[in-house]
C-alpha cells in the first residue's frame, strides 16, 4: 500500500475543490481590505485531491497510539482507560452551550456540578475546600503554594522562604516552588526509599514555609514514616504538602488529610480517567485545611439560601489562576466518572490499580533488576543495569517493546535509579493484557542476551525509528513548506 504521506503527494496545480472563477474586481477588494493584508503569493499547501486528503488523514490516525489501542503503562502518567460515558455527558447541550458569562440564576446546574464536584474531592482528600480552577497538576502546585505563602505572610511570617523537596519528588514539585520565589531544599531518601527523617529534623529552621511530598513518590512507595514528617514539619512551623497528581494508589483507602496534610492537589487527568496527552487539556484542582480555606483562588461556589453562587468576595484570596471556572468539561468527565465508580468502585480502582503493579512487578524481576523490593503502589521501577553491562539500554529495550505492539514505560526517570523503567498498568487492563506483557518483556530480555542486534536496531515496524528527540524539542519543524519538499 501507497503509505505515502499528503506532503509527498503533492503535485503542482492538483485541487480538491471546485469552485467558479472570481467575479469580485480586484479594485473591490483593495477597497474594503487594507492593501497590506492582501495575499499576493499563494499558500504554501500541498495540493492534492479529496481522496488523497481523507486517506492522509486516515493513515495518520492508525500511526497514532493511545490506550483505545493497547497497553499503555507509562509510570507516573496513569493512563488508564477514559470511559466513553464520560465524553457523552460532558457535550450535552446544557455544559456545552452555556456562557461562562451568564448569571448564576442561569447556570445553576453547572454550578451545583462544581459545588457538589468540590463536595466529592474535598470527602475524597480529607480537606475542607476544593479550588476546581486549575487547569494541570503543575498549576494545582503553583495555586497551593501562593496559598501557602499568604498565609504565612497573613500570620506575620512572610520570612518562611524554604521548602523541602525529597529527591524522589516529582520534577514538577521543586520547579513549581521556585516559582513561587521559595528556596528549594532537597531531603534525601533512604535506602527503603523513604524520606531520611534525621536529615530532615536537621534542616528545620524558622525560614521553612512548607515540605512538598509525592505520596507515593516517584519510586511508586508509599513513604512509611508519613505522620512523623507532618509532626516534624508543623512544630517547626511549616505546611504540608501532598502531591496527590496519584491519588489512584490510595483513593478511598486513606485520605491526606487524615495524614496531617494542608494542602493536596489532584490530577484528574490521571486519577479520575479524563483523556490526556499532548500538553492537555487537564485538570489539578487543589484543596486546603479550614485554616487556609480564605486564601483559595476565586471564584469559590457557595450554596446560600437554596441558590449555588459564584463568590467574589474573599478579601484574602490569592485571587483568580485561570478563566471562569478551569477546564469545566474535564470536570464534568471526572464527575461522571465519580458518579458511576461510586465510593466502593473508587476504592476498588485504587486496590485493583495497586494490585496489578505489584502482580507485574513480581513477574518482571526475575528478568530486571528491582532497586527497591518491597510492595509498591500503583507503579514500580525497575532497572535495566543487567542489561547495561552486556550493551543493551532501557532505551533499546523500549524501543523493542513498540516491536510488539505496547508503549513503553517511563524511562530514565525517577533520576535516582540508574537505567529506570517505570511502570504503571493501571486498573483498567485485564490479567490476560498484563500476563501478555510480562511476557513480552521476558522475551525481550531473553533477546537482549541472544540476539542484541534485534533490539538496537529496534522500533522494526513504525514509519520513524530512532529521532533526534533533543533537536526535536529544540528545533521542532511543525509545518509543511514547499521549500522543505524541493530540499
Ligand atoms: C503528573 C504529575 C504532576 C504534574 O501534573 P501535570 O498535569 O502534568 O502538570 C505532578 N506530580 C506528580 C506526582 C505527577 O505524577
Amino acid at each position: 500500500m501507497n503509505r505515502k504521506l499528503i506532503f509527498e503527494k503533492s503535485i503542482k496545480g492538483r485541487k480538491g475543490y471546485a469552485l467558479p472563477e472570481c467575479d469580485v474586481p480586484a479594485q473591490a477588494i483593495e477597497d474594503i481590505i487594507p492593501k497590506e493584508y492582501i495575499r499576493i503569493e499563494e499558500p504554501e499547501l500541498p495540493e492534492v485531491g479529496e481522496v488523497d486528503t481523507v486517506r492522509h488523514f486516515t493513515l495518520l490516525s492508525g500511526l497514532n497510539y493511545g490506550v483505545d489501542n493497547g497497553l499503555y503503562p507509562l509510570g507516573s502518567c496513569t493512563m488508564k482507560y477514559n470511559p466513553k460515558i464520560n465524553e457523552d455527558v460532558s457535550r450535552l447541550d446544557g455544559f456545552t452551550g452555556v456562557h461562562p458569562d451568564l448569571p448564576d440564576s442561569a447556570v445553576q446546574g453547572c454550578l451545583e456540578l462544581l459545588y457538589k464536584m468540590d463536595l466529592f474531592l474535598s470527602e475524597i482528600t480529607g480537606m475542607e475546600r476544593i479550588s476546581l480552577q486549575p487547569a494541570a497538576g503543575a498549576h494545582g502546585e503553583l495555586a497551593g503554594l501562593m496559598m501557602m505563602k499568604a498565609f504565612h505572610q497573613y500570620h506575620g511570617e512572610g520570612h518562611r522562604n524554604k521548602i523541602i523537596v525529597p529527591d524522589s519528588a516529582h520534577g514538577t514539585n521543586p520547579a513549581s516552588a521556585a516559582m513561587v520565589g521559595y528556596e528549594v531544599i532537597e531531603v534525601k531518601t533512604d535506602s527503603r526509599g523513604n524520606v531520611d527523617l534525621s536529615e530532615l529534623k536537621k534542616m528545620m529552621s524558622g525560614g521553612i514555609a512548607g515540605i512538598m511530598l509525592t505520596n507515593p513518590s516517584t519510586l511508586g512507595l508509599f513513604e512509611e514514616n508519613i505522620c512523623e514528617i507532618t509532626d516534624i514539619i508543623h512544630k517547626a512551623g511549616g505546611l504540608v504538602y501532598y502531591d496527590g497528581a496519584n491519588l489512584n494508589a490510595i483513593m478511598g483507602i486513606t485520605r491526606p488529610g487524615d495524614m496531617g496534610f494542608d494542602i493536596v492537589h489532584l490530577n484528574l487527568h490521571k486519577t479520575f480517567s479524563t483523556p490526556h496527552g499532548g500538553g492537555g487539556p487537564g485538570s489539578g484542582p487543589v484543596g486546603v485545611k479550614k485554616d487556609l480555606v480564605p486564601f483559595l483562588p476565586v471564584p469559590l461556589i457557595q450554596y446560600k439560601d437554596g441558590q449555588y453562587i459564584r463568590d467574589y468576595d474573599r478579601p484574602l484570596s490569592i485571587g483568580r489562576v485561570r478563566s471562569y471556572f478551569g477546564n469545566f468539561s474535564v470536570i464534568v468527565k471526572a464527575y461522571a466518572y465519580i458518579l458511576t465508580m461510586g465510593a466502593e468502585g473508587l476504592r476498588h480502582a485504587s486496590e485493583t490499580a495497586v494490585l496489578n503493579a505489584n502482580y507485574l512487578m513480581h513477574k518482571l524481576k526475575k528478568n530486571y533488576e528491582l532497586p527497591y523490593d518491597r510492595t509498591c503502589m500503583h507503579e514500580f521501577v525497575l532497572s535495566g543495569r543487567h542489561q547495561k553491562d552486556i550493551g543493551i539500554t532501557v532505551l533499546d529495550i523500549a524501543k523493542r517493546m513498540m516491536d510488539y505492539g505496547i508503549h513503553p514505560p517511563t524511562v530514565y526517570f525517577p533520576l535516582k535509579v540508574k537505567e529506570a523503567m517505570m511502570f504503571e498498568p493501571t486498573e483498567t487492563e485485564s490479567l490476560e493484557t498484563i500476563d501478555e506483557a510480562a511476557e513480552i518483556l521476558m522475551r525481550i530480555a531473553a533477546e537482549a542476551e541472544e540476539n542484541p542486534e534485534l533490539l538496537k536496531e529496534a522500533p522494526h515496524r513504525t514509519p520513524v525509528a530512532r529521532l533526534d528527540e533533543v533537536r526535536a524539542v529544540r528545533e521542532p519543524v511543525l509545518k509543511w513548506h514547499a521549500k522543505n519538499k524541493e530540499k
